[in-house]
Parts: C-alpha cells; sequence; structure tokens
C-alpha cells in the first residue's frame, strides 16, 4: 500500500494534522493506498504557497515558447509512464483499463494541445481616434483553483490544470476525495520539469473541508469546479462572497434521439458506449433513448440484447462494465432503481446489482434499460451515475424535441437521422452546450469547447475557449499627439 503525501510548494507533505485517509479500490473494496488528510490550514499553505510564486513572476518571465516547452514535456512524460498511470486510474477509480489509457492519453494531449498556445496568446489594437493607441493585453488571473471530481480524475486535472499554467498562473488542485492518486503522480511528473516551485500545489482531503476552504479562500482569483449541482452552487456561493469567478462543468441527463431514417447499426453501437463508458459514471452519459415509436421494439430488442451480451467485471480485467467508483454511489444509484421499481416501471434487462467471483466486496450492477418511464420521474429527471438507461418514444419531431428539453439538465444530445435538414433543425432546439450529429463524443474532442446549458453549469472547458478562464483583459490607452 502506497503511503503518498501531497503537494505544496514543490515539497513533499504530510496534513498538518498528521490525519490521512485510505484509498479503497472499488473492484475489491481492498486499501490500496493513504494519502493526507488536509484541512484549512493545508489549503492556506498550499494558496499562500501558489501566490508567492505567481507574484515572483517567475513563470510569467520565461519567454512564452519555454512555458509551452514545459507543458509540452509533461505530456511525453505523461506518455512515457502511460501504463503506470492508467493501472493507477483503474485501481482508483474502478473503470476498464482500456478506458484508463484513453483518459491518460486524454491527459497528455491537453498539455500537448495547450503547450501550443503559449506563444499565441493575443491581444487587439482598437481604433479610437488620430493620437491615441489602444491596444488589449490578456494577462493571467493569478491563483487558479481547480476542484476535481472523481470519475475522470486524470482527465479532467489535466485540462483545466494545462490551460491555467500555460497562461501563466498558479493552480491549486484539490482531487476528489475517492480518487486522488493521480493528480498526485502529475505533481510527480511536474517535479521532473523546470516549472518554478509553487506554480502546481495539491492537496487532498475531503470535499467539506478542503473543498469548502480553497472555495472560499480570499486569495484566489479563479475556480474551476467539475462535480454536481448541489455541490456547484455552495462553491458558486462561497466564490461570490469574495467576488471570484467561477467556472461550472455540473451534471446531464443527456439524450440520444433516434430517427427512423437512421443508421440504426450506429445509433445502437453509440447508444451502448454513451451508456456504459466509466460504468455510467460520466456527466455526458447518454442516459435517456427517445425514439420514433416506429422503430422502438426492434431497436430495444437489439439494444437488450447486446447489453446482456457485457461483461462486468473488475477495470483491471478491461470488461465492458467496471464497478461502480465506492459505496456511497452504488447504495444512490440503487436508490434511484427502488423508486423507480415502485413508480412501476417496465425494467427491460438489469435492474439489480451482481458478484463478481473473486471480487465480493466490489461494487458492480448490471446495465439496465428502463421502459415506461414517467418524463417527470426522478429516474427521467435525476442523473444517476450509473448504467441505467431511460427509453421515450415520439411519435413527431417536435415531440422528440420537446422530451430532449425536458430536463434541468443541458450538456449534450445526440441526434441520429440521415435526414440533413432535419439534424440542424433538431440540433437548433435542442437546449444543450454540445450536439453531435450520427456520432456522439467525436473521439473526445480535445479541441472543441465543452460545457453546460441550464443546470449543466457555465463556461467553457477544452479548445481555445478554457483560455478565457484563465486571462484576464486589459485595455491600455496611449496617447501619442
Ligand atoms: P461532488 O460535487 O460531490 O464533488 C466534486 C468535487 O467537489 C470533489 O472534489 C469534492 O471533494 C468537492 N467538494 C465536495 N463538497 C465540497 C464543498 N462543500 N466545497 C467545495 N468542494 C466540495 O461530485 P462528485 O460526486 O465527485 O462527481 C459527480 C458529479 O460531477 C456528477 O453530477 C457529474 O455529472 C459531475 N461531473 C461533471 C462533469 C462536467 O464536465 N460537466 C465532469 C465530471 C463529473
Amino acid at each position: 500500500m502506497d503511503k503518498l503525501k501531497m503537494y505544496i510548494a514543490g515539497e513533499w507533505k504530510k496534513s498538518r494534522t498528521g490525519k490521512k485517509m485510505t484509498i479503497t479500490n472499488p473492484a475489491n473494496g481492498e486499501a490500496i493506498a493513504e494519502v493526507p488528510e488536509g484541512d484549512e490550514q493545508d489549503i492556506h499553505e498550499a494558496v499562500n504557497a501558489a501566490r508567492t510564486a505567481f507574484e515572483s513572476k517567475t513563470w510569467q518571465q520565461f519567454k512564452p515558447h519555454e512555458r509551452g516547452r514545459i507543458i509540452y514535456e509533461m505530456a511525453g512524460k505523461i506518455r512515457e509512464r502511460k501504463e503506470e498511470l492508467a493501472h493507477l486510474e483503474t485501481l482508483d477509480v474502478g473503470k476498464p483499463l482500456s478506458q484508463a489509457y484513453a483518459d491518460v492519453e486524454a491527459a497528455a494531449r491537453y498539455f500537448e494541445y495547450y503547450a501550443g498556445m503559449a506563444d499565441k496568446i493575443l491581444g487587439e489594437t482598437i481604433p479610437i481616434e488620430y493620437g491615441i493607441l489602444d491596444y488589449t493585453v490578456r494577462e493571467p488571473v493569478g491563483v487558479t483553483a481547480h476542484i476535481i471530481p472523481w470519475n475522470y480524475p486524470i482527465q479532467i486535472t489535466s485540462r483545466s490544470v494545462a490551460a491555467a499554467i500555460v497562461t501563466g498562473n498558479a493552480v491549486v488542485v484539490k482531487p476528489a476525495e475517492d480518487t486522488p492518486l493521480t493528480a498526485l503522480k502529475l505533481a510527480e511528473i511536474f517535479a521532473e520539469t523546470n516549472l518554478p516551485k509553487g506554480i502546481f500545489n495539491v492537496v487532498t482531503g475531503y470535499g467539506y473541508e478542503v473543498g469548502a476552504a480553497l472555495s472560499s479562500h480570499p486569495d484566489i482569483n479563479h475556480i474551476t469546479f467539475t462535480g454536481s449541482v448541489g455541490t456547484g452552487t455552495t462553491v458558486m456561493m462561497a466564490a461570490a462572497k469574495n467576488v471570484v469567478p467561477v467556472t461550472l462543468e455540473l451534471g446531464g441527463k443527456s439524450p440520444n434521439i433516434v430517427f427512423a431514417d437512421c443508421d440504426q447499426d450506429a445509433a445502437l453501437e453509440w447508444v451502448v458506449k454513451s451508456l456504459i463508458q466509466n460504468a455510467g459514471q460520466t456527466c455526458s452519459a447518454g442516459s435517456r433513448l427517445i425514439i420514433h415509436e416506429s422503430i422502438k421494439e426492434e431497436f430495444v430488442g437489439k439494444l437488450v440484447e447486446k447489453l446482456e451480451g457485457l461483461t462486468v467485471g473488475p477495470g483491471l480485467s478491461d470488461p465492458d462494465i467496471g464497478p461502480i467508483v465506492s459505496q456511497k454511489q452504488f447504495e444512490r444509484m440503487k436508490s434511484f432503481i427502488e423508486q423507480a421499481k415502485e413508480d412501476e416501471v417496465d425494467i427491460l434487462t438489469g435492474g439489480k446489482e451482481i458478484l463478481v467471483e473473486e471480487n465480493e466486496g466490489g461494487f458492480y450492477f448490471l446495465p439496465t434499460v428502463v421502459n415506461k418511464v414517467d418524463p417527470q420521474s426522478l429516474l427521467a429527471q435525476e442523473e444517476i451515475f450509473g448504467p441505467v438507461l431511460a427509453v421515450f418514444s415520439f411519435q413527431t419531431e417536435d415531440e422528440a424535441i420537446q422530451l430532449a428539453n425536458n430536463t434541468e439538465y443541458g450538456l449534450v444530445t445526440g441526434i441520429w437521422t440521415t435526414d440533413v435538414k432535419r439534424a440542424h433543425r433538431v440540433a437548433s432546439k435542442v437546449r444543450s452546450g454540445q450536439v453531435f450529429i450520427n456520432n456522439y463524443g467525436a473521439g473526445g474532442g480535445i479541441q472543441m469547447p465543452f460545457g453546460g446549458y441550464k443546470k449543466s453549469g457555465f463556461g467553457r472547458e477544452k479548445g481555445l475557449e478554457a483560455l478565457r478562464n484563465y486571462t484576464q483583459l486589459k485595455n491600455v490607452a496611449l496617447k501619442y499627439d
């Protein structure tokens, strides 16, 4: 079992109180590591370290291409250690090993992508009148806080940290209490580069303690939060007290809308993939199927058959579906199913946990398809965060759009049709931050802005858009005549 420390000002530290948290493997419930249980004082130390590093200007005074080179070096080092990182992510989160490898590659791609932007953060000149030169400069915001969920730890940490550091900020990362291991590995990898001490800091601990201390700290300049709507609201209220801007990436209840004229094999493949990825514990999971009634019976029949052929097991054996991340999430998910049963839904397959041989302590749930779901019920409205699909049918395009928009979330919509006019018409009417037509996810899309409408949050991560989160605009007007 690894006994780890947290990373502040370029040093490995125990928590101030000496308290520790045990990290368990969701595949079998066994302890795999110990990490410090930080508190408010540890956050204070990390924010001070980041502030000192930022104000020293050392990092901003690196030539932009030199900053980019260090970020680029991170991508290479992550790839060199991909086996170690992917195994660690699987042990920590439970996800199938091949998905953990894909996450590690995505993390490397974020560093690679943002490294290239280091010397391309541009300002503008603005015509005012003769004798005045007016220009804008994009400056780093200062100390940025990054609060990370447990479902994609290395990917989500890398995507915001790479964008924040390349633009000259100093960061404090708070990984989820269940899955802090790869964030600490990123610190180990940064420590091998010439990144100045204090630019990257990681504090481990519980959300209600270190998360709350970080989001209410008066000396931070931006918060990037990814997690649930409830916690996001708390973070936003804490930030409001210090007038600190936030970027919130919250949950989803994303639909695949399947029209009768679509390529049904492709739609079926992606309805399954978007449901079972990371055992359904994905903010952008395709957790609702909205299907034309003329093809519903046949399509859903094939879907059930496909899901029943999938493997469920420990992530290291690279099954189709790994365990749920923790007992807490497992119990939460099961309570949704119990409630749905009381609502007299029709469970077409799954709906129950299974025991996986030699992994009795793990949290395994069968992929589940639920029919006859009331569109206002919890199962139709709430993010379940497990491999559970709610099925709805429609007759007209308007009905499909109404069903798609009928939740408080607005993260992703999948549209399946061969009618190009309909595809764009529906895309223009659905209220979500991402729309995928005849695909779902477009291979991960490091370059695409990602974020939510409605309660799925605001602000955009990924792509060039994310650079706005970590820079602020200064306007300078000079009178020369
Ligand atoms: P969560 O909101 O419980 O926790 C997220 C993070 O916030 C964790 O690091 C946690 O320790 C911390 N936290 C908890 N209480 C806090 C507090 N009072 N103050 C500050 N920080 C606190 O969410 P989770 O269960 O870890 O993640 C699952 C949720 O995240 C789902 O709803 C999912 O949809 C969402 N999510 C969204 C995206 C996205 O990009 N939109 C990506 C992944 C996950």
